[in-house]
């Protein structure tokens, strides 16, 4: 969002009055030199959703998914979590098909046929953090192709200019969807933290704003157009008029209708289990009986009614307007484990993507996952503990490790309890010089010499050392370093071939030092009449 762009709320200017003065501002200036504002003209343009670029208000979004189809891809990078991708799965084809439905229906008649009622399909997720409900949602998102957004509704009450955020969140789809407003209309909203504008008696201070902002959203929930520029950022009004001026904002479309855009809601709602527990033991059900103060779980949110997102705080309107409900559940050490070992996005792929950058093959054994993962259940904060933890325990290894001649690290129980001692051993390792390593590399250099350009190298065991040792000094492979080292080196080499018809050359220390001086020296001998091959071939 562009929150530099705004100005303080009460000592500004109201919207209107802005815009009014802007415009009489330019009415006045009449036949304006535009090229003389170059300068700000290109500042204005990075802070402004560009103009619609996409297939046109014409077109009707693609969609063809079936619920089963949306689970089967999250169930790929989300573990648990069933229920809610069940019902986020069911509500988004069903919003989409009625979007669908009534955008074709739009574009037959000119406009929507009286009488068409839209349920949206708004969802409001039950959960803890760290437990996949903005990963759920992003998924969801990038498979069917629509720009999505995600903000934190405290951000709205913590600032005293509810609407124009709330505003900016449709703004930010059309950034989002690179200007295509079309798309953008068909985008995801995600709002986190929801329970936090809830307005519990108790709650005195955020009483007022809490409702503020759930009226705001609701408009923005149901329907309304959202207008292109943000009317207290002073610089895209300025794009937006000066886009007139030009002539180019006649005919182009200037709002953003919400119709269409899924909204999805969420938040830990810590105190709902204790709001539905009250009312289940008032009741005649025997919930009452149960003493335990568990958190919301499946079994319990089963029986979460409207009624009790009334009594937590939120308005009858705003609730109604979200139908679907589900529940992400907190993660077991077990769920963590499966999160590092099946989910496609896991941390571990990361980390040794990142350990291989630097040339050093991690390795995590199942002892380690399987430990990694109770340390993470001790922090609460869901799958977002799995990075804390890997994070303090390989940090080090990061660090030290890369530049040496290590080139695998395994991640062990071991290594889990003593950090400091396995450390300071690759560190000792990183030091050492491991010839046969090395040995393995120049071997493989010389096969992909000799396969490339047609001319066997034969290092002499001196040249091996000293080239082992180069590279340890270093900090990189020996492979990395013949590679370089003799990077173009067979031209030389062929010229002596053709002169002489060797096709093998050994290297010698020498060689290795200077390749340069080496091959120049062996040029001008395979030159000289009469030299032999033997003098051409061993002169490192
Ligand atoms: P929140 O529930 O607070 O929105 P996120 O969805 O942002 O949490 O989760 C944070 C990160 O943790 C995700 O990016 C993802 O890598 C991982 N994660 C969380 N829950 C799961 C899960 N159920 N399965 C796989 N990964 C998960």
């Amino acid at each position: 969002m562009a929150d530099d762009d705004k100005q303080a709320p009460g000592t500004s200017p109201t919207p209107d009055e802005l815009q009014q003065s802007l415009q009489d501002f330019f009415g006045k200036m009449g036949n304006v030199q535009w090229g003389g504002m170059a300068g700000m003209n290109s500042e204005v343009e990075e802070s402004v959703p560009e103009m619609p670029q996409g297939p046109g208000a014409d077109s009707v979004f693609e969609f063809d998914y079936i619920p089963r189809d949306i689970k089967a891809h999250l169930d790929r990078f989300v573990i648990r979590q069933d229920e809610a991708k069940k019902a986020l799965s069911i509500a988004v084809c069903d919003h989409y098909n009625h979007a669908k439905y009534l955008r074709s229906l739009e574009n037959e008649n000119g406009k929507l046929p009286e009488g068409v009622e839209l349920q949206k399909q708004n969802v409001i997720v039950v959960g803890p953090t760290g437990v996949g409900k903005t990963y759920l949602v992003k998924h969801i998102a990038e498979l069917i192709g629509v720009p999505f957004v995600k903000a934190d509704a405290t951000k709205f009450s913590e600032t005293g200019y509810v609407g124009g955020d709330v505003d900016d969140l449709v703004r930010d789809l059309v950034q989002k969807a690179e200007g295509d407003l079309d798309l953008a209309e068909f985008g995801i909203i995600y709002i986190d933290e929801i329970d936090k504008i809830a307005t519990r008696s108790e709650m005195i201070g955020r009483d007022v704003s809490g409702r503020g902002v759930q009226t705001t959203l609701l408009k923005l929930m149901e329907e309304t157009e959202v207008p292109l520029t943000n009317p207290m950022d002073i610089r895209s009004q300025m794009k937006s008029m000066m886009s007139m001026q030009q002539g180019g904002g006649g005919a182009t479309k200037d709002t953003v209708n919400t119709r269409h855009i899924l909204f999805i809601v969420s938040g830990a709602f810590s105190g709902l289990e204790k709001v539905v527990r009250k009312r289940l033991s008032e009741g005649q059900i025997g919930f009452g009986a149960d003493p335990t103060e568990r958190p919301m779980d499946g079994e319990l949110f089963n029986q979460v009614e409207t009624q009790d997102f009334i009594d937590f705080g939120f308005e009858a309107e705003f609730i109604g307007r979200l139908p679907v409900r589900v529940v992400c559940e907190k993660l077991s050490a077990a769920d963590l484990e499966n999160i590092l070992k099946f989910s496609e996005g896991s941390l571990l792929r990361q980390y040794e993507r990142e350990f291989e950058a630097y040339g050093i093959m991690a390795r995590f054994e199942d002892s380690a996952i399987g430990r990694i993962a109770s340390l993470a259940e001790k922090e609460n904060t869901g799958a977002r503990a799995l990075m804390t933890v890997c994070e303090r325990l390989l940090r080090d290894f990061k660090f030290e490790l890369p530049g040496t001649s290590v080139s695998e690290l395994s991640i062990t129980d071991e290594l889990i309890d003593r950090r400091e001692e396995l450390l300071e051993e690759y560190r000792e390792l990183g030091r050492k010089v491991d010839v046969e390593k090395a040995s393995r590399e120049l071997d493989a250099f010389c096969r992909d010499f000799q396969e490339e350009h047609g001319v066997e190298l034969v290092f002499k065991p001196e040249a091996l050392s000293k080239l082992a040792e180069e590279a340890a000094a270093q900090g990189r492979s020996l492979l990395q370093l013949c590679r370089q080292r003799f990077r173009d080196v067979q031209f030389g080499l062929k010229l002596i071939q053709k002169n002489t018809g060797r096709m093998t050359f050994e290297i010698g220390p020498e060689a290795v030092k200077d390749p340069d001086k080496y091959l120049s020296d062996l040029v001008v001998k395979s030159y000289r009449s009469g030299a032999s091959e033997e003098e051409n071939s061993s002169a490192g």
